[in-house]
């Protein structure tokens, strides 16, 4: 190992799990993080909590500012304007240049913008960086009538809860049918709606944004949906997804798909350039039943985790293992590990249950042979190490249901679902998965029944 120059762009999860790592492994090498966004790294996921005052901004600082010179990693704030690969110069927006010897790109994502007509008004916007924050609180700490949030995802919530916070009503449009419908089951979405309801939001399903309407000021004044209804709202938040930030990439020699291509190993097309996180997109899905972006936190920190470790030891491909992943809406914990599809598959078994209240539910996929292929809970959690194990052991349903105990985060905490899951299940199934090759769905309601 030599004292190569290690520049990372992006101080995200993964840009920050890499230098992390490498320190960990190669003493000599020089590592700079650059990002224009902040000075440290800090939990974009804790960017709701800021706004409704329940954290302060130096909280989503996992680490201390002293972390980094005790570490030898130089951090750097600035943007950074284009790439010069075969010079392998960066050059900042500054003016300034820094040469590199191995590059890492750790740039994220971006909100998705669709070209609405008016998209660019004040008071419309996404919800990404820090920037986006400070722009959302000095917008929204205005008296206005209505916001509306655009597009029913994990952000458009997120934003939706934030709002509801400041007492701000919310109209929330959602183009499908059915809240995060790439994801959730119909029974989970409804769960769901009607918890975003009881928040006395204002959510319109098979709704689409058409135009956003301007006041004299320039600022947005009104929408219009789909249906040609116009709602005056003072802010609007689109939260229709994200796209992998690569602009200033593009026109360059590095291959660039919606991201930056990258393989097993992260390389991309350029020599000792590589990509990781949010805005890498893998030419070959990781994985059975893998997308070619990944663009969550826990998958951003196994992509630095892998590349740290390729330049400490001997390389290996990235091996995502089981899925998982987990969210709240309100109040409303969300989890899931491994695969359960949105829609019926055949061929796959679900069972389902909810509890009485509305609140709480349990999925599990079943393949033919009647072994767990995932679970997807609400509103209570499951033991992450308990289902990893389980899918990747195939174990069968049966099981799963003997164990449940142990796969329940905190039961004391908790009610204890557990027991009403598994009597449920031992009713319907009577200890044994009945086979089908028709994909069915069952609502059994807890112990009342
Ligand atoms: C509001 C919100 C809530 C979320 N909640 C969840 C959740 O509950 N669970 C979950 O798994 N995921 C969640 N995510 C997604 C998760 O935060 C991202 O997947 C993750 O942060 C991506 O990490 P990253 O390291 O790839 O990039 P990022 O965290 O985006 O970091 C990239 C950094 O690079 C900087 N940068 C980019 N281009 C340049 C340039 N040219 N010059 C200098 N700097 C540059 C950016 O400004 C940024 O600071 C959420 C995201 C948001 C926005």
């Amino acid at each position: 190992m030599g004292s190569r120059h290690f520049v990372i762009i992006g101080n995200g999860i993964s840009g920050i799990t890499f230098a992390r790592h490498l320190r960990k492994g190669d003493e000599k090498a020089r590592i700079t993080v650059i990002s224009g966004e902040s000075p440290y790294f800090f939990s974009r996921t804790a960017l709701m909590y800021v706004y409704m005052g329940q954290m302060k901004w130096e909280h989503t600082q996992p680490y201390e500012p002293f972390f980094w010179k005790k570490n030898r990693i130089d951090l750097k704030q600035a943007w950074v304007k284009s790439i010069t690969f075969e010079a392998k110069a960066l050059v900042f927006e500054s003016g300034e240049t820094l040469n590199y010897d191995v590059l890492v790109l750790a740039t994220g994502s971006k909100p998705a913008f669709f070209g609405w007509p008016g998209q660019d008004l004040k008071g419309v916007q996404g919800l990404y960086s820090k920037q986006d924050l400070e722009t959302m609180e000095a917008i929204t700490s205005e008296p206005m009538e209505r916001a509306v949030i655009v597009g029913g995802g994990l952000i458009g919530i997120e934003m939706a809860e934030m709002l509801t916070y400041k007492k701000i009503p919310v109209t929330f449009l959602v183009r499908e049918n059915r809240f995060w419908e790439l994801v959730l089951p119909d029974a989970e979405a409804s769960l769901v709606h009607k918890h975003i309801r009881e928040h006395a939001i204002d959510l319109r399903l098979g709704t689409e944004l058409k135009e956003i309407i301007s006041d004299a000021q320039g600022s947005v004044r009104a929408v219009i949906t789909s249906t040609g209804e116009e709602i005056p709202c003072g802010f609007v938040g689109i939260a229709t997804g994200v796209l992998p930030n690569v602009d200033f990439l593009r026109n360059t020699s590095l291959a660039i798909g919606k991201g930056v291509k990258v393989n097993a190993k992260f390389e991309s097309s350029v020599p000792d350039v590589y990509a990781i996180g949010d805005c890498a997109e893998f030419e070959q899905p990781p994985g059975p039943g893998r997308r070619n972006l990944e663009q969550v936190w826990y998958t951003g920190r196994m992509h630095g985790e892998t590349l740290a470790y390729n330049f400490c030891n001997t390389p290996v491909a990235y091996q995502p293992g089981i899925w998982f992943n987990s969210a709240k809406f309100f109040a409303i914990e969300y989890q899931t590990y491994g695969w359960v599809s949105p829609e019926p598959v055949s061929g796959v078994q679900d069972f389902f249950w909810e509890h009485r209240d509305g609140k709480v539910s349990f999925r599990m996929s079943l393949d033919q042979e009647g072994k767990v292929l995932g679970v997807l809970n609400l509103g209570f959690r499951l033991r992450h190490e308990f289902f990893d194990r389980a899918i990747r052991e195939k174990w069968s349903g049966e099981k799963v249901m003997q164990e449940l105990g142990k796969g329940v985060f905190d039961p004391e905490f908790y009610a204890p679902y557990h027991q009403e899951i598994q009597a449920a299940y031992q009713r319907h199934f009577g200890g044994k998965i009945v086979s089908s090759k028709k994909s069915f769905f069952h609502k059994l309601f807890g112990a009342s029944q």
